[in-house]
């Protein structure tokens, strides 16, 4: 007969009394919903009127103060944590779904998105694998990636962080493709010929970070010079290569860029991805914010030769729109990919019945095992609003930049920095009467203009250097930046330019 189960609450050696159980959930569902429902009113007031609102605002002591206190104790209602957030946290965050922000390259997200992402942390799907829908989700964005990209049914993708950590599993994808498996027990060191990789100069600095997270270094990554398009120079990359082979190397990776950090540019990926074919190189693309512009018919010709990469890693939560975060590894070959990452251990065994099963499991394609569920906003945004729509803001911003051109070329005091390949637009102030007597630094003008902009709440644009000197950097990502917006920024740039140079006559 079996033994009658002991009650651990009756066991005086846990110290519990019959009652003692606790949980998280609420005593009073009644009030609890009440108060959900008062959160999401005011998420949604919020994005209403977020036009209303300065893009950004300096945070003010009292607020970072509540936020350097010990840690509690004691239970406080949910309230006072909502009025906290309320007051001290919604209007001081980073201002990128402003349609006013047009800074580095950040994506305004949706109403749709946030939605998305309460169902997702209601369900709190841990998508490190088992058989679940939620992985099947996932699987559904990888199929359709494959559409979008015209990959073949045995690629394979996964969401992670961002494009970073995409572009660091893509180098150790083509590490293990380069060196075989046995890399990942040897190391790196165990090569006979020292690995190198190429990128441009315009490269994101996460591709030579992820050189170095890889362990070849920074220094194994050679930097192909660009041309006048700020696109990579083929033939200074086969040069590299040849040069490369000679000296004893061998040259294992190329990342191209679609849509680079600092202007928009994208390299010639089909001329890339044949010198990869000749050399047996793998051919990855970064495509942070530019490989969704595929779902743009003005952006997807520019794009040409991106069906033939090895991998592309990009953001569903920059031109996307999907809410942060939100990053994709698309690898052309599945059984590569997980040649890199997957590893049999005891506790994750698949089994062929219940919630072990449905493997490969999304852990076998990345480092991270626990994982949340990306996928539901991403699916949410596509179902929702639908390539087309999507797309159509992507050509949008694209408009928006050469507008913003044609009103920068005009302006006598502005100065064009760059080309305007896509949605990137680098310019500067210049007063021509202060520059010829040298009684101000551009540089720092053009600093102070950006910061008093950011301090004004009017538009945020960031900075970048090209050619050696300091640019106004306008990137327009946000599916809610209009023609106004675009307007208050110039002028509040001209503003703030002739105050700044009038104080220095
Ligand atoms: C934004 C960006 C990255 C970095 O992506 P994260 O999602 O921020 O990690 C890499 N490359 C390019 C071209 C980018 O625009």
């Amino acid at each position: 007969m079996d033994k009658p189960l002991t009650d651990p609450q009756m066991d005086p050696s846990l110290g519990r009394s019959q009652d003692a159980h606790q949980s998280l959930d609420p005593e009073d569902w009644g009030a609890f919903r009440a108060q959900s429902h008062q959160m999401l009113d005011d998420m949604l007031d919020f994005l209403e009127h977020l036009r209303d609102r300065p893009v950004w605002q300096p945070i003010p002591q009292s607020s970072r103060a509540k936020f350097q206190v010990s840690l509690p104790q004691q239970p406080q209602s949910l309230a006072s944590a909502h009025q906290t957030f309320m007051q001290d946290i919604l209007p001081y965050g980073p201002g990128n779904s402003h349609p006013g922000f047009m800074g580095w390259v950040q994506g305004g997200g949706s109403p749709v998105g946030m939605l998305a992402e309460m169902l997702a942390a209601g369900l709190n799907a841990n998508t490190g694998g088992r058989d679940q829908m939620p992985v099947e989700v996932e699987r559904q964005i990888v199929r359709w990636m494959r559409e979008l990209f015209c990959f073949p049914d045995s690629a394979s993708g996964v969401f992670v962080t961002g494009t970073s950590m995409a572009n660091l599993m893509a180098v150790l994808v083509a590490r293990t493709v380069a060196l075989g498996k046995t890399v990942r027990k040897e190391g790196v060191w165990s090569a006979e010929k020292q690995l190198t990789a190429y990128t441009s100069v315009e490269a994101h600095g996460c591709v030579a970070q992820a050189m170095d997270l890889a362990g070849f270094g920074t220094a194994a990554l050679r930097r192909i010079p660009s041309n006048e398009a700020f696109q990579m120079d083929t033939d200074a990359l086969r040069a590299a290569i040849q040069t490369d082979r000679e000296a004893g190397f061998q040259p294992f990776f190329i990342a191209g860029t679609a849509g680079s950090v600092d202007v928009g540019a994208i390299d010639p990926l089909n001329e890339i991805a044949d010198i990869a074919a000749q050399e047996s190189c793998w051919f990855h693309i970064d495509g942070a914010f530019g490989a969704l512009g595929m779902m743009s018919p003005h952006v997807a010709p520019l794009l040409k030769g991106i069906e033939r990469a090895d991998s592309i890693a990009f953001d569903f939560h920059k031109w996307g729109q999907v809410q942060y975060d939100a990053g994709f590894l698309l690898v052309r070959d599945s059984t590569l990919h997980m040649d890199a990452f997957a590893a049999p251990v005891a506790y994750l065994r698949r089994e062929t019945r219940g919630v072990a099963g449905g493997s490969p499991w999304p852990c076998d394609f990345g480092p991270d095992l626990s994982r949340g569920f990306r996928a539901l906003k991403t699916w949410f945004t596509l179902q929702v609003y639908g390539t087309e729509k999507l797309g159509t803001i992507i050509s949008q911003t694209c408009h928006l930049a050469k507008y913003l051109k044609q009103q920068v070329i005009q302006q006598p005091s502005l100065e064009l920095l760059a080309p305007v390949a896509l949605n990137v637009v680098c310019f500067r102030y210049r007063d021509a009467e202060i520059s010829d007597t040298g009684a101000i630094n551009l540089d720092d003008l053009n600093r102070d203009i950006v910061a008093d902009l950011h301090e004004s709440g009017l538009a945020v644009p960031s900075t970048t250097t090209i050619k050696g000197q300091l640019a106004i950097r306008v990137a327009i990502v946000n599916h809610r930046t209009d023609q106004r917006a675009i307007d208050t920024m110039l002028h509040a740039v001209l503003q703030f330019g002739q105050a700044r140079c009038s104080a220095a006559k």
